[in-house]
């Protein structure tokens, strides 16, 4: 736990990437980081990462991920901290992918990182949703890219999300992602463009 650890002032954008399982976050970012050089950070990534270092962590982590739940907020916040602080030297901007998960996780960023500039949420129907996850699991090697935990994702996710994007009125942009990735991207930097303006 490094909770306690000061993070140096931030002065490049923050931006929080939200949207269901198979939304298109990572496919969006990967845009976003070759036209704006921002730092990725998935916090799915992060966690799957520390699974596979073999740590005692880890291996809690797995349990809790195979069941499609959400892993205790304090282990997510220190792993995007700690990611944080190493890339801010260089850093044009952070784009934090699939976090906050909850009301609470958003809080605790705020408080213990930094105020968040701009919050995209990328949003599509649950038939698209699992559709585009089936396609995936065909390449990810995901152990929670089958039929029965995508449900329970979906679920976790829509149990939570609302309360998250209600949170944040005036920095959240809605993004329709039923569109191409072309399209959904154009939009996307209409708001970046403004942003880093
Ligand atoms: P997330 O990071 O939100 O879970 P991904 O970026 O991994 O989502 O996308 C999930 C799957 O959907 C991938 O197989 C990806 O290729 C596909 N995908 C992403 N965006 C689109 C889109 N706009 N239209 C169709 N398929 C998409
Ligand atoms: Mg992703």
């Amino acid at each position: 736990m490094h909770l306690e650890a000061p993070v140096p002032e931030i002065k490049v954008p923050i931006i929080w990437v939200l949207g269901g399982p198979g939304s298109g976050k990572g496919t969006q970012c990967d845009r976003i980081v070759a036209k704006y050089g921002f730092t990725h950070l998935s916090s799915g990534d992060l966690l799957r990462a520390e699974v596979s270092s073999g740590s005692p962590r880890g291996k809690e982590l797995t349990a809790i991920m195979e069941r499609g739940e959400l892993v205790p907020m304090e282990v997510v916040l220190d792993l995007l901290k700690e990611a944080i602080i190493k890339a801010l030297p260089d850093s044009k901007g952070f784009l934090i992918d699939g976090y906050p998960r909850e009301k609470e996780q958003g809080i605790l960023f705020e408080k213990n990182i930094a105020p968040v500039n701009l919050v995209l949420f990328f949003d599509a129907s649950e038939n698209t949703l699992v559709e585009r996850l089936l396609g995936r699991a065909k390449t990810s090697g995901r152990v929670d890219d089958n039929e029965e935990t995508i449900k329970k994702r979906l679920h976790t996710f829509n149990t939570h999300n609302d309360q998250v994007v209600q949170q944040y009125p005036d920095k959240l942009k809605k993004i329709n992602a039923e569109r191409n990735v072309d399209d959904i991207f154009a939009e996307v930097t209409t708001y970046l463009d403004l942003l880093v303006a």
